[in-house]
């Protein structure tokens, strides 16, 4: 489908980036280039197989040389089984984890094994419409180093969800010069050299929103419907969402760590003018030892702000602690490639 054939809805958003960089970078798009799909699956038995016969019969269609990566990522049901069934038939590199490590260390997971030209990363569950991968991958041979999907609209969340969202973001991008844009999915097409940037970034906090946002190269966002989940339930509930939004904050920015400067600051000159204050009272009208309720309010009103400032400084430290213990992100139990897989031994289309 022709970006133009989309409907009102969808399709290229605004860019700013200089055609001239643009035309440098088309021109060294590969003329053939290998198409790395990248499916994160956790307890995906009713969608896998329909994916990626989907995902195959799409890069069929557009004569793409392609691998079809799935990262299970630790599922309990038979979506091994299931890719294990088709691994001869399909060009299919099945990536499993040692457990379940949760969608952006599954997303590591497959960055790390990609060896394509470019990689479409989507969900195993069929919300990020699978048939507008032809006009992302346009959108890529035209020069755009990622293109990604942005949520037409968040109607099928709930209000409590979206005014999460938007303090989140408004929180995440406070005063920060390279925002991370918001209302974007993880459908999308990334070039090698963001595999490449995104591969040589040894952090174990990953949000991988800010990770590609934070390595830059040319990018396009794409307005895409999202739609309702065909098998299964998600995967996320509002817990999962809070601890994901608490390593974003901490892993890219310091915003919470230095509003106490500020507060600090503010708290220190109020109870300066408060103090001159009580003096210019005193000398004018005595003082009559009045006052107990407002020491009581400034008491408590300070041991809660410090207890607040202390518990953000242990979220950094936890999150210091984790990435000097250097453990890997995650581990890998068994890597199985069909016989039809490429790069290295011949070709699917
Ligand atoms: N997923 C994963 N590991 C997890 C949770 C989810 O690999 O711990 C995968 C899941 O199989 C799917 C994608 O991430 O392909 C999105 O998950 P889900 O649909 O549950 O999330 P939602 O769409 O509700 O954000
Ligand atoms: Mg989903």
């Amino acid at each position: 489908m022709k970006p133009e054939q989309l409907t009102m809805t969808e399709g290229p958003m605004e860019d700013s980036t200089s055609e001239f960089v643009l035309r440098l970078r088309a021109t060294e798009r590969p003329a053939d280039p290998l198409v790395s799909c990248l499916v994160p699956a956790f307890n995906e038995e009713g969608n896998i197989l329909p994916m990626l016969e989907t995902l195959h019969t799409l890069m069929k269609d557009l004569h793409l040389r392609h691998e079809l990566i799935v990262v299970d990522d630790g599922s309990s049901d038979a979506t091994v089984e299931r890719v294990m069934s088709v691994i001869d038939r399909l060009p299919v590199t099945l990536v499993q984890l040692s457990r379940n490590f949760g969608k952006e260390v599954a997303l590591t997971a497959g960055i790390a094994e990609a060896r394509g030209d470019l990689a479409v990363l989507i969900d195993c569950d069929f919300q990020h419409p699978p048939e507008l991968i032809p006009s992302f991958i346009e959108q890529w041979r035209l020069g755009y180093d990622m293109v990604y999907a942005v949520r037409a609209d968040r109607n099928d969340e709930t209000l409590l969800k979206r005014a999460f969202t938007y303090v989140f973001y408004g929180l995440l991008n406070f005063g920060e010069r390279n925002k991370i844009p918001e209302n974007t999915q993880d459908f999308r097409v990334l070039d090698r050299c963001l595999l490449e940037a995104l591969n040589s970034m040894p952090e174990r906090n990953r949000f991988m929103k800010g990770l590609y946002n934070w390595v830059g190269f040319t990018r396009r966002a794409m307005r895409v419907r999202t739609d309702p989940r065909r098998h299964g339930t998600s995967s996320f509930n509002f817990i999962s969402l809070l601890k994901l939004a608490a390593t974003a904050l901490t892993a890219f920015s310091n915003m919470p760590l230095r509003l106490w400067t500020v507060i600090g600051g503010v708290v220190s000159l109020s109870s300066i003018a408060y103090a001159l204050y009580i003096v210019v009272e005193t000398l004018l009208f005595g003082n009559n030892t009045s006052g107990w309720p407002t020491i009581v309010v400034a008491i408590t009103f300070l041991g809660g702000v410090q207890l607040l400032s202390v518990g953000i400084l242990g979220e950094y430290i936890g999150r210091i602690f984790t990435e000097v213990k250097q453990r890997p992100a995650y581990f890998v139990s068994r890597v199985t490639r069909s016989s039809t897989t490429l790069p290295h031994d011949g070709d699917t289309r």
